[in-house]
């Protein structure tokens, strides 16, 4: 079984002590990754601060060169790299292809952002006096991410980074860091100076301790559960820690009886199923307007059982096995939960008989009152609780009751209403007649419980760099 390295000041390094990566459509064990110690990440931290000095008085322009190569290189290794994400991650091929090209766009984005780092001219209250904003990058990050998309997470933060100047350490999440390998040899061929980029692996309460106690690390990006996130912003009060959080969602989908039926049932089979259902902006509560509630379940249902599910890497499957066995413990508990407070259960509902691999059945249920779990937690699974609403009013108000505020869907051709929905539903995220509102240019994150700080866009640069006010007094 092959040792995967980290990368550490420009060196690949194998160590002894390693974690086994399990592959979840067989639930083997295939590859592992090598594993360091709290004070090799103080090194890693240092050696990143010593990285820094040079780097953030490079010109935008250069780290812009490097992330084009980075790129290049990314999308020359498309297939290897994609292969790898399904096999440490199990989403469906065509979806690890996918995800490859979302990242080499996040790093074509930043390369090109990378030249924007604009300050700007204030005008003067007293004369002989010039007052200029001037933005410089934060410094040292620390940068964690998680499993369910183990390659775009990871980049979404290291791109922005670089481009502002700063530098990075990575860590991918336990079960999936071998994408993260291959990116960081993309890196490497890039010929990135030495400090500038590392990653390291180990465990991962240590490494958030390290990064948030070593007064280096200046910003830690995060993107994972909303428990670890709390985690990180109790343990950012001693050093005041810059922290910018991507944390769990609960998104509605909200489908009028004034929209494109069909349409609204492809985006809600996009919105669910993508990532088998591992996303934190899936559509985790549908809830369809009365007149049209039966003939979206009839058509929902039946491109659900159309679904094929099955390894990955297998021609055809849309949807792959869930991360590992407590995933599907999670899955089976909230249908088993919706179904004993009186949904209906209309297709799937249980793991696939006869399989190693930790696989769910695609599972519509129908009539689930909102005390239901899954209407109130990430279920993360291929799991779409369906519930009937009347009013304009009311669904807003039963979508804006959760505690997170990630994304928001809705289905509708009333343009006054779209407005008020955009306006009215509490999400950082909204897609209106859109399954699918991710893209490099426009900003992602969520209010409430779902976090702080935007990844993407121009925001996604914003939250490396700090603003300086530099008064001048010149004759
Ligand atoms: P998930 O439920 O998606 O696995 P987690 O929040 O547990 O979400 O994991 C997201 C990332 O956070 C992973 O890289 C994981 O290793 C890391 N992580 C887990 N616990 C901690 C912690 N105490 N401090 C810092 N990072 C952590």
């Amino acid at each position: 079984m092959k040792t995967y390295p980290l990368y550490l000041n420009g060196e690949w390094v194998i160590t002894e002590t390693t974690n086994t990566v399990v592959n979840p459509a067989t639930a083997e064990p295939f590859a592992r990754i090598s594993l360091i110690d709290r004070s090799r990440v103080a090194r890693a931290l240092a050696d990143a601060g010593g990285g820094f000095r040079s780097w953030r008085a490079t010109t935008g322009k250069s780290r812009g060169e490097y992330l084009q190569r980075i790129a290049g290189e990314l999308e020359r290794r498309r297939d290897e790299v994609a292969r790898l994400i399904t096999l440490e991650n199990g989403k469906p091929l065509p979806q690890s292809l996918a995800e490859v090209a979302m990242s080499v766009d996040h790093l074509r984005w930043f390369a090109e952002e990378a030249r924007r780092g604009y300050g700007r001219v204030i005008p003067n209250q007293v004369e002989g006096k010039r007052h200029l904003a001037i933005k410089t990058a934060i410094g040292v990050v620390g940068a964690i991410s998680p499993w369910n998309f183990p390659l775009v997470l990871g980049v979404r933060k290291v791109a922005p980074a670089l481009a502002a100047g700063c530098t990075v350490v990575l860590k991918p999440a336990r079960q999936t860091p071998l994408s993260a390998v291959e990116f960081a040899e993309c890196i490497d061929a890039s010929g990135l100076p030495k400090g500038v980029f590392q990653l390291v692996a180990g465990s991962a309460s240590e490494i958030g301790e390290e990064f948030l106690e070593n007064p280096v690390c200046r910003k830690i990006t995060f993107t994972g559960s909303t428990s670890v996130g709390q985690i990180l912003i109790r343990g950012a009060a001693q050093g005041v820690k810059a922290l910018s959080l991507e944390l769990g969602g609960q998104a509605p989908l909200l489908v009028f009886d004034d929209a494109d039926l069909t349409k609204a049932v492809d985006g809600a089979m996009i919105a669910k199923y993508r990532n088998t259902g591992q996303s934190c902006i899936a559509a985790n509560r549908i809830y369809v307007q009365r007149s049209v509630y039966q003939p979206f379940l009839e058509q929902f249902v039946a491109k659900t059982k159309a679904l094929k599910v099955g390894d990955g890497l297998e021609d055809g499957v849309q949807i792959g096995p869930l991360i590992d066995k407590d995933a599907l413990a999670k899955a089976a508990e909230h249908v088993e939960n919706a179904i004993e407070q009186g949904a209906r259960l209309l297709c799937g509902g249980k793991t696939l008989p006869g399989r190693k691999g930790f696989f769910f059945e695609p599972t519509v249920l129908a009539d689930v009152p909102d005390a239901a779990l899954c209407m109130q937690e990430e279920t993360f699974a291929p799991v779409a609780p369906v519930s009937v609403f009347d009013t304009e009013t009311e669904v807003i108000e039963r979508a804006n009751v959760s505690k997170f505020g990630l994304s928001a869907y809705a289905f509708t051709r009333d343009l006054g209403r779209a407005f008020r929905l955009m306006e009215s539903l509490e999400a950082g995220m909204i897609g209106i007649n859109d399954g699918v509102p991710t893209t490099s240019q426009a900003p992602f994150g969520g209010v409430k419980q779902s976090g702080w700080g935007r990844e993407l866009g121009a925001e996604g640069m914003e939250a490396f760099l700090q603003t300086k006010h530099i008064s001048l007094c010149i004759d």
